[in-house]
């Protein structure tokens, strides 16, 4: 086991190691660590769900009612009533015909990706998709092409010159989690149509935030049965975990018989799938708190970019603070740590080198005054470190 403590080393002189923190949660954006209270700007909590005493009460409910483990894979003994709440609740939100939930956002996607295609297959993936398409590809066995990031003219290149015998797959993240701009998916769907690609968006970050009532990108551009599958997250906005997909009744049937992450993982606690249904219920009856977060993202991303700093992503609450090296991005988010935030820095192997950053998470949560002294330290911090 030598290699495991060589590669230790390595990264560790690359400013690359990792280690999980705890944290005690104090409310949806504030966390506690070593007897200190920091305000979080690093969680994808987007409309600050996570501690709404509805969908808590929700989850206790279905404790109380359900138990506290499924017991069985979805196909066996697993699928509580409260899937099925859950499930058309989702299909209703995505306007679709039908929807299955997944037991987290990246067996969705490994799950549905290597269920639709294989050998012979063709899968069109941006550069900067979601590591669990990556490992999605790779599951399938498809051959897949990766086009420059939103580049649609080199989307179309690719799908002109790719010699394909079976079907063709174009995926992309919605709003792209590392950089918080948005899929052009009108063009897209376009190309799909002209060279009869199935569409796919995962729609992790969109949900809550893009669309009426924060339905997702597919509302976003107006592509109501244009797009074939549309994946998202129960983690995120919808304050819980799992993952799902919303599409026609037989992407749905044919999912349920064919996606080996589904069919080979014990099914989702009562308490977790009660949470998502009541968080789903909660965003359908205060869709106020989309424009809340879009707001609050709006003015945290203004007063950043007059003061100099590289913000980059549009309109979305993800605001990557592009800093460069790796290591820069480390002493960025301790000297901010010692003003009482909590900023994640996102290093390789998750982005490029050269392109580290510090991710920017804005939730309906935050608190307007409680930005305003954030945005204050992250300009006295990079004139410190002489980001700007
Ligand atoms: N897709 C995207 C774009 C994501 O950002 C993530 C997680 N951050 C996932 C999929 C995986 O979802 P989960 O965390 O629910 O497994």
């Amino acid at each position: 086991m030598e290699f495991c403590k060589t590669y230790l080393l390595k990264v560790q002189e690359q400013n690359l190691y990792r280690k999980p923190v705890i944290y005690r949660f104090l409310d949806a954006v504030h966390v506690e660590l070593e007897g200190k209270s920091y305000l979080s700007l690093s969680t994808n909590n987007y409309l600050g769900l996570t501690h709404s005493s509805a969908i808590q009460q929700a989850a206790i409910d279905a404790i109380s009612q359900y138990g506290t483990g499924s017991g069985g894979a979805r196909l066996t003994t697993g699928s509580h009533p409260l899937y099925q709440k859950l499930e058309q609740g989702l299909a209703a939100f995505k306007k679709t015909e039908a929807a299955v939930v997944f037991n987290t956002g990246y067996m969705a996607n490994v799950g549905v990706i290597s269920a639709l295609s294989g050998k012979g297959d063709v899968i069109f993936s941006d550069a900067l998709n979601h590591a669990s398409i990556i490992d999605g590809c790779c599951l399938s066995k498809a051959h897949r092409v990766v086009y420059r990031h939103g580049d649609m003219d080199d989307l179309a290149e690719k799908l002109k010159d790719t010699p394909c015998s079976g079907r063709r797959l174009i995926v992309t993240d919605g709003v792209f989690s590392m950089d918080g701009d948005i899929a052009p998916l009108d063009d897209i769907v376009a190309l799909g149509e002209t060279y009869e690609a199935m569409i796919m968006v995962d729609d992790a970050h969109a949900v809550g935030v893009l669309g009426h009532g924060g339905c997702g990108t597919v509302d976003h551009f107006g592509l109501q049965e244009r797009v074939d599958i549309q994946m998202g997250t129960l983690s995120k906005s919808l304050a819980s975990e799992g993952g799902y997909v919303a599409g026609s009744q037989a992407l749905i049937a044919y999912l349920m018989n064919k996606a080996r992450s589904f069919i080979f993982s014990t099914a989702l606690s009562p308490a977790t799938v009660g949470a998502a249904h009541g968080a789903l219920m909660e965003l359908q009856n205060h869709p106020e708190l989309v424009e809340t977060v879009l707001q609050n993202a709006q003015y945290v991303r203004e007063a950043l970019t007059f003061a100099g700093i590289p913000v980059e992503g549009n309109m979305t609450p993800i605001l990557p603070i592009m800093v460069g090296e790796a290591a820069l991005a480390v002493k960025m988010v301790e000297l901010l740590k010692e003003e009482g935030l909590l900023v994640s820095a996102i290093r390789p192997p998750t982005v490029p080198h050269g392109s580290s950053r510090l991710r920017l998470t804005i939730s309906a949560a935050h608190d307007r005054k409680e930005l305003a002294q954030a945005v204050e330290s992250i300009i006295a911090v990079s004139r410190r470190v002489k980001l700007i």
